[in-house]
């Protein structure tokens, strides 16, 4: 079979009528499935608990997205069992037959983008555009790793040695214990489960209590495309009840995190810890938070700027780990660029994220309104409040207005705290040497962009803003599968660079193999 050359999903236009019309139906379609009871899936069973919780459209407080089971540590314990069991099997399935799972798990996606969007806006209140580039990282991670599958499929050459058969094969490790966030509840999901199960390991997923709808419908896709039960094993349930024991279970190989720094570093401490019959050391990819920084310079197209630095701090309401948290602004242009920054903040509009017209929808839930409201206050001492600031909005769900807070130092909480929401501190910069000084004044180093139409300039922002994803003259938010490699410096977690040629490599272990010619 050839394959095409990888190429990323394009974006759904919603200003063509014809495609407004399918998004509409297919909202229509979600919402008649809302309320629905699930179950676990433990080695293609599908299974109660004596528990259940909740998944609420953030939108819309009093809406049901399903009833979920919170899994015990029984439950945890069988779908480790049941991973361990089909990997025996899976690990040796054809690279080949692996990948076209994930091809023609990609190919269903794509057919059906509307009905998962539909799912993204109603569960974690994504706008159209924003639910629409999930689906489409989610496709592409699918396409990308499914290549990349087969690319490291066989045996690869080393340096030839006279009579010797040399060479290296990378091998899976075993059950992978996947951990996602709700913020891309499919794209990120799909792609670290992806990454795993195309690598010939099996998975415990247990995807984050704000997003289990979207974990089971990709579960349910990849189901009926024939993925063998037990080589997918979902468990829902709170991590602070059941995660400890995913995490520290002896029969887990390694575990895929993407999350909050607080709880990356409790799963690599207690993943470290060896547990009675463990026999090996875990491996642990952890891709956490962000504190990302603009940095705009006093030669920088202004208009350009201001646009890159709105769409990357309020996009998907703030709360993506690559937002802009601090724009860092040279003084010649400051007061100019922060009234542009106003205007375009105060047009945004905010409402429900079904609505075609919103531009921000609503925050995940009632902690994270509270939370980021708290945080407004603290920007209100710490700094000017210049735009937004919670004021009233429906009360039908969790929104807040985008906020914009100028004049804060670099040492205040909200230039140091990742909020995860619609709030922009905004700092002065004497020059180019201090506004890298305090783009890099932080712990994490996860994105990071520079305006400058300086050369000099964007040479030593490549050689000195210390991000693992570094953006010139565009925004921080939007990376790319394939063209844009994703992770974080730091406490931003171990830079594992997922959409990138190595991310495999994190999967797999290499054996060494090497035959000495007997004639
Ligand atoms: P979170 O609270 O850390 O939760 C992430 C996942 O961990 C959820 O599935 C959660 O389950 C689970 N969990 C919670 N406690 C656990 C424990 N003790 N053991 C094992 N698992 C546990 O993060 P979030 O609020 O979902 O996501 C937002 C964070 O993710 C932000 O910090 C953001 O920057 C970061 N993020 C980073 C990247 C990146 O690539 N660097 C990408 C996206 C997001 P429950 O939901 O049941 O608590």
């Amino acid at each position: 079979m050839s394959i095409p050359g990888f190429l990323n999903e394009s974006s759904t236009d919603f200003s063509i009528p014809q495609h407004r019309d399918d998004m509409e139906r297919a909202l229509r379609t979600v919402a008649l499935q809302l309320g629905r009871a699930y179950r676990l899936l433990i080695d293609g069973k599908a299974l109660t608990a004596d528990k259940t919780f909740q998944s609420i459209n953030p939108s819309r407080k009093s809406q049901v997205i399903g009833e979920f089971p919170c899994a015990d540590v029984e439950h945890v314990d069988q779908a480790v069992r049941a991973a361990e069991r089909a990997f025996a099997a899976w690990s040796r399935v054809p690279a080949a037959e692996r990948a076209r799972i994930l091809f023609e798990s990609a190919s269903e996606m794509r057919k059906r983008k509307n009905e998962f969007s539909a799912w993204l806006v109603n569960e974690v209140g994504k706008t159209w555009r924003e639910a629409d580039a999930d689906t489409n990282e989610a496709i592409d991670f699918l396409e990308f790793y499914a290549r990349e599958g087969l690319r490291y499929d066989g045996t690869h050459a080393v340096t030839p040695v006279a009579g010797e058969r040399n060479g290296i094969v990378y091998i899976p490790l075993g059950v992978c214990a996947v951990i996602p966030p709700w913020n891309f509840p499919l794209a990120i999901l799909v792609g670290m489960t992806s990454a795993a199960i195309v690598s010939g390991n099996t998975v415990v997923l247990k995807p984050s209590s704000d997003a289990p709808a979207i974990a089971n419908r990709f579960a349910e896709l990849m189901f009926s495309i024939g993925l063998p039960p037990g080589v997918l094993n979902l468990v829902t349930g709170a991590g602070s009840d059941i995660g400890d024991a995913l995490v520290s279970h002896p029969r887990v190989r390694l575990l895929s995190f993407t999350g909050s720094k607080a709880v990356g570093l409790r799963i690599n401490e207690l993943a470290a810890r060896p547990q009675p019959a463990q026999r090996w050391i875990k491996r642990v990819i952890a891709e956490m938070g962000g504190k990302d920084a603009i940095i705009v310079d006093r030669d920088a197209d202004i208009d350009l700027a201001a646009s890159g630095v709105v769409a990357s701090a309020f996009g998907y309401q703030g709360q993506k780990c690559s937002a802009c948290s601090r724009a860092v602004v040279d003084r010649a242009i400051y007061a100019e660029f922060v009234e542009k920054l106003q205007s375009l903040t105060d047009a945004l509009r905010v409402g429900p994220a079904d609505d075609y017209e919103s531009d921000l929808g609503p925050v995940i839930n009632e902690r994270a309104m509270s939370t980021i409201l708290d945080y407004i206050e603290i920007g209100r001492r710490e700094g000017r409040l210049v735009s937004g600031g919670g004021d009233a909005l429906p009360d039908s769900g969790y929104f807040i207005r985008p906020a914009l807070i100028a004049d804060v130092d670099s040492d205040a909480r909200i230039a140091q705290e990742e909020i995860f929401g619609p709030v922009l501190a905004i700092m002065k910069a004497r020059d180019f040497d201090q506004a890298l000084t305090l783009a890099n004044d932080t712990e994490y180093g996860l994105t990071g962009a520079v305006y400058t139409s300086d050369a000099d300039k964007i040479e030593r922002a490549k050689r000195e803003f210390h991000v693992g994803n570094l953006y010139i003259n565009r925004k921080c938010t939007g990376a790319l599968v394939g063209a844009h490699p994703f992770g974080g410096f730091n406490m931003s977690g171990t830079c594992s660079k997922a959409g990138g040629r190595d991310y495999l490599l994190l999967y797999t272990q290499a054996k060494s193999i090497a035959e000495k010619i007997i004639d």
